[in-house]
């Protein structure tokens, strides 16, 4: 986590790159700083090129005047490591630097996370930077984070990840006779007799349209691979910095929902979590919680650090809209509600050219402070300075859990059939998206996670269970928990080989059902079902089950087609506890209705009852609660108060039962000593 006893106030402040422009300005950026309220700066992004110019010298000079500016202007620093990027000189002395891409094509300089994880090269050189910055910078106050390279993703296909690739494989089965039994290579006649005759899948080998794979067994363990590179490159850097400065608090910037790395894996390695956090244009509001609540859940609840977002608009979607007075303000606290105890933008003074010239920043084009833009930013500095260190370290207490999982994600959207509508992060999204409109606090988190604490917990598309997953679930089902899954679980152990003897597999005692065969409908095209009363869709898949020991708790099953009348929501009675089904994909009327029941069923309390597209969510510490009421509408809205509280951004008491006003895309938060009704969860 962050060092809280060095922090007086959630940090304000962004990504700054100085270094694109003449150093006479920088003076005039600190005086724009100071009076948004900007009290930390994340430097040396991509400056490798500039600090190390040949392989035996660096020149921090440029740098260390940087920072002397930032600290004589009392504002802190995230250090970065400059790695995201390679210089030119080192892809033409040392081009094994460069990537391969999936066609079989070795990429020249150009762009950036560019680099080959597994490269000689960046290996060296990687850390090597690392370790000097931690050196030369090291007993500095001022430095409170260090920010390793910056978003890792992507991979590559080249000799040297293909000889690494070999490595990993051996470490981890041994055997190439266990490795053709993990890939089920006797299928298509891939039986291998050395590892030296696999090759990386790419579009040479086993990869076809779309990046789609023939051979689900060997490109699961690829993206495996690949993150598990890209960390361990991490890692050598992290540890460089280590040695230099003992307490260093090292993070790297994640990419909310990216599908190309482990962060649940990465996450154990780091000192805090951070995310840069771009919705897009029409994304729902719940899309953006369930990216904070996946970020909390990285390392079981702490709090995470917003790094990056963007005080205006980006620049790479197809329409770039600019975010509407008041939203960087309901987004920004947004973030904080669901655990950011950090506030930082992308970008702070907008560059002039390549690709990022049009994004938005702190110091626009104009450069003045007499910009809509700059008067909210600044105005949000001065409610973060006024509200101070009060919710700082404060933690969410969520009822509720989802279940989120890479390897089930990959090997969900790897496979040939049944169906290329199934999206993991569509389905995951319909049961999140349920409770959180319905303001229960949730927790993203990984299936082996400890669930006692939770009264009910959903694994939507739970396809691949894993290892000893299903003993977890079983044993807190039996315990007195309510889990609910979806249609296509149970499927493929953690090889993406399928579990014999029925579906779903592993789950099939908890579930009480055997589901025998799953329909797919084309696009476009629909079955239903009713429960509680009302008819709801179900399409994407229609699993055909049979009960073996579940109760149907829908009214009648499938409406049409040769399967009408075949359960959709069956329930099973397992020790204490009970396991749900839904055996199909439903609209979000639904979910919400079922899922409502469920948490009433089981005594859970929303945060609070507030009108559609208000979201409340509860941090709490040392005891306190703070409620964050959201806003997203344009519309204002007004909310009755359950409990005596204060408020800390408007100031003033509530006595419970009051009713007070929100505008459009408003936020408010009230702090309610412990003791006080609402905020129920334990
Ligand atoms: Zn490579």
């Amino acid at each position: 986590m962050l060092d809280y006893t060095k922090l007086d106030k959630i940090l304000y402040g962004g990504d700054y790159n100085p270094e694109q422009w003449p150093e006479e300005t920088w003076p005039e950026d600190m005086r724009m700083f100071r009076l948004a309220g900007i009290d930390i700066l994340t430097l040396n992004v991509f400056s490798w090129a500039a600090i190390q110019p040949s392989e035996d010298c660096y020149d921090f000079s440029r740098l260390d005047r940087i920072v002397e500016l930032a600290e004589k202007n009392g504002i802190r620093i995230c250090m970065a490591t400059s790695t995201g990027a390679h210089p030119a000189w080192m892809a033409m002395r040392h081009p094994d630097i460069l990537r391969t891409d999936e066609h079989g094509i070795r990429r020249k300089f150009g762009s950036r996370h560019n680099s080959c994880p597994n490269s000689p090269t960046y290996l060296k050189y990687g850390p090597a930077l690392a370790g000097a910055l931690a050196q030369h910078y090291r007993g500095r106050e001022s430095i409170v984070a260090w920010h390793i390279s910056n978003e890792y993703s992507g991979e590559c296909y080249c000799e040297n990840c293909e000889k690494a690739f070999r490595d990993w494989l051996k470490e981890k089965y041994g055997t190439i006779e266990a490795v053709n039994a993990a890939w089920d290579t006797a299928f298509w006649g891939h039986t291998f007799y050395g590892f030296e005759e696999i090759v990386v899948p790419d579009y040479r080998s086993e990869m076809f349209e779309g990046g789609r794979t023939t051979f689900q067994g060997i490109s699961l363990d690829y993206r495996r691979f690949m993150s598990d590179s890209m960390l361990r490159e991490c890692l050598l850097e992290a540890d460089e910095i280590r040695s230099a400065v003992p307490d260093a608090v090292i993070t790297t910037n994640f990419m909310a929902l990216y599908k190309g790395l482990d962060y649940a894996k990465w996450a154990k390695h780091l000192d805090v979590v951070a995310l840069d956090c771009y919705p897009s244009n029409g994304d729902p509001w719940t899309r953006t919680s369930m990216t904070h609540d996946q970020m909390r859940g990285l390392k079981n609840g702490d709090p995470y650090m917003l790094m990056e977002q963007t005080p205006s608009v980006t620049n790479w979607q197809p329409y770039n809209a600019l975010k509407r007075p008041g939203v960087l303000r309901l987004l920004s606290w947004q973030a904080v509600a669901h655990g950011a105890d950090t506030v930082m933008f992308f970008q702070m003074k907008q560059s002039i050219g390549a690709c990022e010239k049009y994004h938005g920043a702190v110091i626009s084009h104009a450069g003045s402070e007499d910009t809509r833009v700059f008067r909210e930013i600044a105005a949000l500095g001065t409610e973060l300075k006024d509200l101070g260190a009060r919710t700082l370290g404060s933690r969410t207490a969520a009822s509720a859990a989802v279940l989120f999982d890479w390897d089930n994600w990959w090997a969900i959207e790897n496979s040939a059939g049944p169906s290329t509508d199934i999206r993991y992060l569509t389905e995951v999204g319909r049961m999140y998206s349920a409770l959180r409109s319905m303001n229960y606090d949730v927790d993203l988190v990984a299936p082996d996670q400890p669930l006692d604490t939770y009264r009910l917990v959903c694994a939507p598309l739970w396809y691949m269970v894993k290892g000893r997953d299903d003993e977890n679930v079983r044993r807190y089902v039996a315990g007195g928990g309510t889990f609910v899954t979806s249609f296509f679980s149970g499927i493929v152990q953690e090889n993406d080989l399928v579990t014999t003897g029925g579906y779903p597999g592993k789950l099939r005692d908890i579930l009480g059902i055997w589901v025998e065969e799953n329909d797919a409908l084309p696009s476009g095209s629909q079955n239903s079902f009713r429960y509680g009363g009302r008819e709801y869709p179900a399409g994407i898949l229609c699993d055909i089950l049979h009960l073996r020991g579940a109760q149907q708790i829908d009214e009648g099953g499938y409406t049409g087609d040769f399967y009408k009348g075949s359960p959709v929501v069956t329930v099973n009675h397992f020790g204490k506890g009970r396991a749900y089904y839904i055996a199909t994909a439903s609209g979000p009327e639904f979910y919400r209705s079922f899922l409502g029941d469920l948490c009433r069923e089981q005594g859970m309390e929303p945060v609070m009852e507030v009108p559609a597209d208000v979201e409340a969510t509860c941090r709490r510490k040392e005891g306190a609660r703070f409620v964050f009421l959201l806003n997203h509408k344009a519309e204002a809205v007004k909310v009755r108060i359950p409990w005596d509280c204060a408020e800390l951004l408007k100031g003033g008491t509530y006595p419970a039962g009051s009713e007070i006003g929100l505008a459009g895309y408003d936020v408010r938060i009230f702090e309610i000593p412990d003791g006080s009704a609402g905020c129920q969860q334990v």
